[in-house]
């Protein structure tokens, strides 16, 4: 059983390297996701830039973020006249169906009342402009992660509308990887499931070349779909911490269950066969369709793995850090296959993270559990612990060479390889491709380290 640390002790209480991301970058992604929409940035330049710059540097994908550009007048006068100059701008300029509006630490501290300034823009123009979302998100009071899922419900409260009879769910994924949303769309269709996902950026931010420049991405959640949540037979919602860093705020499918008493469904992120097994128990239930043939052999396919590759992966310490359902998927799928945690960290800041692992993964040996942890506290536990591998987004990588401990790069950002749309966690096929990544980083690893060149491992 591994000894609990109390970092608590530490000399720093300022962060250094956050182990999370600003809250209008998970606005933005959001907005990424919905069909003909803008992400504007209600703040200065620089903060939409270092958005667009993480952003393309991860999806590798041309990512267009509008500002609104605020000076020193702005921080002192308000931001309404850029506001209303910035929704002209992108109007023109891209023609939206929607603009997406995020505010910034800058914002939110002069005290832009923002649903004042656009319902006045909205009286003062004709009805021929694009639709107007806003969504509060101060960094200094969340993460990407707060501002991703306010952002979902911010949406789905501002179109959610349309009570006729259907027979659709609604899935709410929360922050997956282009490839993970792909595979669930894939799942959806074999299960025979009119679905409609918010946010649905699995082609936007993975795109085909076709030699074009295209101000509007083809694809993303439409306002017609938006509407229709509000009718849908289920809500099934991946995460069980979400937004709930403030009390106040609910997660989508729990607006929709309180506005029209729409059954909600919660999961863990599906990673493991466990949490995957629960998706497509869930599906079934909803449906009545049986779990199509493909993914039982993939289930089978993967315990096969599981067995072929214990021997690499048993009794190895790991160090997991990330979001904080992230987190919670990752460490109940390396419990699945024998890994220890010894370290589960996570710049997130809900209060919920311990009591969630012990309650919904119930680990089978004690864990170090760290929220609103930044990387030079997860560098001096890794140092005391000493894992035998370190799991999570590339900015960890300077511990992982300080320390000579293997990374396996997942979630996000990835910002030193290519390939971060593409990594797939999720399901029987994703967790394949985790498990073989874990497995064979180990064995690198070893192999590596051997004074002999063995050339089977
Ligand atoms: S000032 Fe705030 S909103 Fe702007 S980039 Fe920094 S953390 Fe994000």
């Amino acid at each position: 059983m591994e000894k609990t640390i109390d970092i608590k002790e530490k000399a720093f209480t300022s962060t250094r390297n956050a182990c999370k991301v600003c809250t209008p970058l998970g606005a933005s992604i959001v907005f990424k996701g919905i069909e003909g929409c803008v992400p504007l940035i209600h703040g200065s330049q620089g903060c939409a830039t270092y958005i667009r710059r993480y952003l393309i540097s991860h999806y590798k994908e041309p990512v267009d973020i509008a500002s609104t550009n605020f000076s020193e007048e702005t921080a002192i006068f308000g931001g309404e006249k850029n506001l209303f100059i910035a929704i002209e701008n992108v109007t023109k300029q891209y023609n939206p169906k929607i603009i997406g509006i995020a505010t910034t630490c800058l914002s939110e501290v002069i005290g832009d009342d923002m649903r004042k300034i656009i319902h006045k823009y909205k009286t003062e123009h004709d009805t021929n402009i694009p639709e107007l979302v806003f969504v509060n998100t101060p960094s200094f009071m969340g993460t990407h992660i707060n501002g991703f899922h306010d952002t979902v419900t911010s949406i789905v409260a501002a179109f959610a509308s349309n009570t006729e009879n259907r027979e659709s769910i609604n899935i709410f994924p929360g922050f997956l990887s282009p490839a993970d949303l792909q595979h669930l769309k894939e799942i959806l269709t074999d299960v025979a499931i009119d679905a409609i996902m918010v946010p649905d950026y699995s082609d936007i931010l993975d795109n085909e070349y076709t030699g074009e420049y295209e101000k509007l991405p083809k694809g993303g959640t439409t306002i017609k779909e938006l509407k229709q949540t509000a009718c849908a037979k289920a809500s099934l919602e991946f995460g069980y911490i979400l937004n709930k860093s403030n009390p106040q705020t609910q997660s989508a499918a729990e607006y929709l269950k309180t506005a029209f008493d729409i059954p909600r469904v919660n999961l863990n992120i599906p990673i493991g066969i466990k949490a995957t097994d629960a998706l497509f128990d869930a599906l079934e239930k909803i449906t009545n369709n049986k779990t199509p043939e493909k993914y039982t052999k993939q289930r089978g396919k993967l315990i096969d793995a599981y067995v072929d590759g214990h021997k690499y992966v048993f009794g190895k310490k790991a160090v997991v850090y990330g979001e904080e359902d992230f987190v919670v998927a990752m460490i109940s799928f390396l419990e699945e296959i024998g890994i220890e945690t010894v370290l589960c960290a996570s710049g997130g800041n809900s209060g919920l993270l311990k009591e969630v692992i012990q309650e919904k993964v119930q680990p089978k040996s004690d864990i170090n559990i760290h929220d609103n942890f930044d990387f030079e506290e997860i560098a001096t536990v890794c140092k005391e612990l000493k894992p035998d591998i370190i799991i999570g987004n590339s900015k960890g990588y300077y511990i992982a060479r300080e320390l000579g401990i293997p990374l396996a790069r997942v979630g996000f950002p990835i910002h030193d390889r290519l390939g971060g749309s593409r990594i797939k966690h999720i399901g029987y096929e994703g967790t394949q491709a985790l498990f073989d990544l874990i497995a064979n980083t180990l064995i690198q690893q070893m192999q590596d380290h051997s004074p002999v060149g063995y050339k089977y491992m």
